[in-house]
């Protein structure tokens, strides 16, 4: 985060990056390729950036903030001519929110100019980057784009298709990578497709994006999810499709659906927004209480208060109103502000909530802080009773694929039980949705999803060096080292 900022959204995991990709011969492919940023800008506000190929040159304009700061200026997209391109949109950490980083990275090497965007974390990155400086490369960024830039441009083939089946077998973790030549278009999903690709037709050819709600914005109709550990090829001639890995077990990260993706968007074939009225509703029936109004914290915990409502038969009442045009606040980070932060952010609807006794429905608590000033609001507004109900299982591991979690000890759910947390927070009851609801709301296979943040089973290893650099570095920027960022 750049210094002085607060957001509200503090005591949220947060999703690192969303990645785009466009081949549309006789498009605007940067205003296509802008207008998706648009779509995918809730997986990241920091950086923004888009590389275009007019065939000969790869051009690329990126800068730090959201994509309606960093393309205002509409020379900037003017100045991308071309017929493909690839988007980025970035959360960073406080010690890498470096324009460095922003993405996409260009590169030249022998075989020509090579663009590069990911979303996710390589649980193995700083071993990679440490033998490669060992071999004497030198990086200009702290990124996995730039490590799988390394490795590609190392492989001696001289096919791109080839160089990245060479490249990334050695690449441990969650990733999704789009990668452009002057003629090529490439889309990588990691063995367990923990981080999400999907594929999408324009009028004029194919887009890939991290989640489907960008089609709609561009125009694209939706085609197909990418498979776990698929790599797909874009050109003059089609998609062609090949697996760098065998099919195997897959591990789709379940807070895709529970917080991160926009409610439009549709996973594995499931639309977000009806998984998390599912979610809410399996939370009525397992935590059921008497209650006046059912109420959800904007914006992520609405389709799932929905759901407890329906269940319960009771009012679903807007009972908070949430400023949207505040953005990133540029406010001095002490405790006292942090408080009028989330009040800046966030105001209860007074004549809704007053003498009501009411269920606020979130789909998540990480540290308990943002959940514990939101019931103060109530009750300052004349709430009688606050029941919350949480439309997922209590958080107690951090997440080392690429999500910005806060360290395993921050976890209120890893310290305390339920009841102790209700009581810190200020809750006259709380309940969580148990994990087998978690896993029978998403209506898919339950062995298809990565659940670690709330299990501890990691479906990708991790060495215990690489806990400990990952660690080591979230305690010296006091942020995780997400977005496949390594500080
Ligand atoms: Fe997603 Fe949690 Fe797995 Fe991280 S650990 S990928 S946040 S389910």
């Amino acid at each position: 985060m750049f210094p002085g900022i607060i957001t509200t959204d503090g005591d949220k995991f947060r999703e690192e990056c969303g990645v785009l990709g466009i081949y549309s011969p006789g498009s605007d492919i940067a205003q296509l390729a802008c207008f998706g940023l648009y779509a995918l800008q809730h997986r990241g506000q920091e950086s923004a950036g888009i590389a275009v190929s007019d065939g000969r040159k790869v051009r690329v304009e990126k800068g730090m903030g959201l994509v309606s700061e960093v393309f205002a200026d509409q020379s900037r997209l003017a100045r991308l001519e071309g017929f493909m391109g690839v988007g980025h949109v970035r959360y960073s950490t406080m010690g890498s929110s470096l324009l460095v980083n922003a993405q996409p990275l260009v590169f030249r090497y022998r075989n020509g100019y090579l663009a590069v965007a990911h979303n996710g974390n390589l649980v193995n990155g700083h071993e990679l980057r440490f033998d490669l400086e060992a071999g004497g490369s030198i990086f200009q960024t702290t990124t996995d784009s730039e490590l799988i830039a390394h490795l590609v441009a190392r492989s001696g083939e001289t096919d791109v298709e080839a160089a990245v089946r060479q490249a990334v077998p050695v690449l441990k973790g969650a990733y999704t990578f789009i990668l452009m030549t002057e003629d090529k278009l490439l889309g990588l999903r990691d063995p367990y497709g923990i981080r999400p690709l999907s594929l999408g037709k324009t009028a004029n050819g194919y887009v890939l994006a991290s989640e489907t709600c960008a089609f709609d914005t561009v125009g694209a109709e939706f085609i197909r999810d990418i498979e776990p550990g698929e790599l797909v090829v874009i050109d003059g001639s089609g998609v062609k499709s090949t697996r760098v890995f065998p099919n195997g077990k897959q591990a789709l990260c379940i807070f895709e659906f529970i917080y991160f993706a926009r409610p439009d968007s549709n996973l594995h074939g499931r639309n977000v927004h009806l998984v998390r009225k599912q979610l809410g509703k399996r939370l009525a029936i397992e935590q059921p209480v008497e209650a006046d109004i059912v109420t959800g914290v904007p914006d992520s915990s609405l389709s799932a208060a929905t759901g407890v409502a329906e269940q319960l038969g009771l009012p679903y009442e807007m009972g908070f109103i949430k400023n949207r045009y505040i953005g990133r606040t540029f406010i001095q980070p002490s405790q006292e502000v942090r408080t009028l932060g989330v009040k800046l952010k966030l105001n209860p609807v007074r004549q809704i909530v007053k003498g009501k006794r009411v269920i606020m429905v979130d789909d998540s608590i990480v540290r308990g802080t943002t959940s514990m000033r939101i019931i103060e609001m109530l009750r300052n507004a004349g709430a009688r009773e606050v029941h919350v109900r949480i439309s997922s299982p209590p958080v107690t591991s951090s997440c080392f694929y690429g999500i910005d979690t806060s360290s395993a000890g921050e976890l209120i759910g890893a310290r305390l039980d339920v009841e102790s947390i209700a009581r810190t927070i200020g809750a006259d009851s709380l309940g969580y949705l148990s994990h087998e609801g978690m896993l029978d709301s998403m209506g898919l296979p339950q062995d298809s999803f990565c659940t670690a943040c709330f299990s501890g089973s990691y479906p990708v290893e991790i060495s215990s060096r690489g806990k400990f650099l990952f660690e080591e570095n979230k305690e010296d920027d006091g942020r995780c080292g997400g977005c496949g960022v390594h500080v």
